[in-house]
């Protein structure tokens, strides 16, 4: 865990959140501000800064974080009518929490426009 980051801090359980799924390795939680009627925030445990930190031999947990968002799409009644599922990475890619997460977001027809 790094003691700094508010994604470790919420997987500890020293920062609130509404979770919505976990398992041994992996966490889904609403996020604070929604983009949408349906905003969650789906993570490893473990902290990994970012897309870009993602090693070769954690393809096996980049893969259950994307099966945990459809699912999750499933289980907010999003899958009908389509959601987005979005990893922002480093600074131009406007991340802004330095722990990797999923934002599946959906609930209202959304934009076009990506950036
Ligand atoms: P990003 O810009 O991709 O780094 O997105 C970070 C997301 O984390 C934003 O959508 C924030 O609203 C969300 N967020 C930040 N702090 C919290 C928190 N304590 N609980 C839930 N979501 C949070």
């Amino acid at each position: 865990m790094e003691n700094e980051c508010i994604f470790c801090r919420i997987v500890a359980g020293e920062v609130p959140s509404d979770v919505v799924y976990q398992d041994k390795d992996c966490l889904a939680f609403r996020d604070i501000a929604p983009q949408a009627p349906t905003h969650l925030l789906i993570i490893p445990k473990g902290h990994i800064a970012s897309l870009a930190e993602l090693s070769e031999g954690q393809q096996e947990l980049a893969g259950r974080l994307i099966i945990i968002a459809k699912n999750l799409a499933e289980k907010e009644g999003l899958a009908a009518k389509g959601y987005r599922l979005v990893v922002n990475c480093g600074y131009e890619g406007g991340q802004v929490v330095p722990h990797l997460h999923l934002h599946l977001i959906g609930g209202r027809k959304l934009g076009a426009k990506l950036g």
